[in-house]
């Protein structure tokens, strides 16, 4: 299925799961634009690689835990390319610790960059699709958002609320031919998870029927599947990429 001409905004691209949705969406034919915070050399290797591909790419810093920020962002995206057809809200944090000890600025952090980021890109997103009449919205949740995990009641309660976004707004958004997705990785091998104690990853691959983490690139092809056209019909799902771990 081909992506040409269509234009893909990815926050979180430069590394990880993000820039593997990039390469994906570059590999089928859409332009791509990298969001980053703070790591500018990861998002220029990025959009090498995409350019690499044959498509357009270009780096926009923004923080998508800022309001404004987001507007900024899309605006930029939309005046670059002309258009946007694909958001990917991809970008995340995980400030992981027990519910006693747990700080309320983590707790903040966290909500800030993966629930309120991902409703600002969405709302200043939709604005441009509602007048477009097109769009393919795919946000990350993860399984910790359908099942839970201890140490990480922050980052479970942002990412069931990313699903709860998602619902909402397929709903609100399915008469103009916008769709809203998640894909709930279980472990992937990204940074993210590098960060995690040996004790606790042990654990979770306990859980995990396949034996095995998943890879960023496995994770990038269930996103391309909701940001093709021909995903039309398919609205407000959770796709679980994350080798039986959740069933
Ligand atoms: P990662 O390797 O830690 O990369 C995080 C990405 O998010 C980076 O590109 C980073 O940009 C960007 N980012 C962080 N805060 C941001 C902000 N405030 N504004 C804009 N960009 C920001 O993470 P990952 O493992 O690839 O995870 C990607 C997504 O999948 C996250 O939403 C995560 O929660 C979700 N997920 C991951 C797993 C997993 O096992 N890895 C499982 C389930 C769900 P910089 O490079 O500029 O810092």
């Amino acid at each position: 299925m081909s992506m040409e001409g269509n234009v893909a905004l990815v926050t979180g691209g430069s590394r990880g799961i993000g820039r593997a949705v990039c390469v994906e969406l570059a590999r089928r034919g859409a332009a791509v634009a990298v969001n980053y915070a703070g790591n500018s050399r990861a998002a220029e290797e990025t959009v090498q690689l995409c350019r690499a591909l044959g498509v357009e790419a270009e780096v926009f810093q923004a923080d998508v835990a800022d309001s404004a920020a987001c507007d900024t962002l899309i605006a930029a995206v939309r005046d670059r390319f002309g258009r946007l057809d694909i958001l990917v809200n991809n970008a995340g944090v995980s400030r992981d610790s027990l519910l006693m000890t747990a700080k309320e600025e983590d707790f903040s952090k966290t909500l800030d960059t993966n629930l309120k980021g991902a409703y600002f890109c969405t709302r200043a997103a939709a604005r441009v699709m509602l007048r477009q009449k097109y769009g393919r919205i795919v946000c990350l949740s993860s399984v910790v958002g359908l099942r839970g995990n201890p140490g990480q009641t922050a980052y479970a309660a942002s990412k069931a609320g990313v699903l709860g976004l998602v619902k909402a707004a397929a709903k609100e958004l399915a008469g103009r031919d916008i769709t809203v997705n998640a894909v709930a990785p279980g472990l992937i091998e990204t940074d993210m998870t590098a960060a995690l104690p040996d004790k606790a990853k042990q654990a979770m691959l306990a859980t995990i029927p396949k034996g095995r983490p998943g890879s960023p690139e496995e994770v990038a092809r269930a996103a391309a599947f909701f940001a093709e056209k021909e995903s039309a019909y398919i609205t407000g799902q959770v796709l679980c990429v994350d080798g039986g771990m959740a069933v």
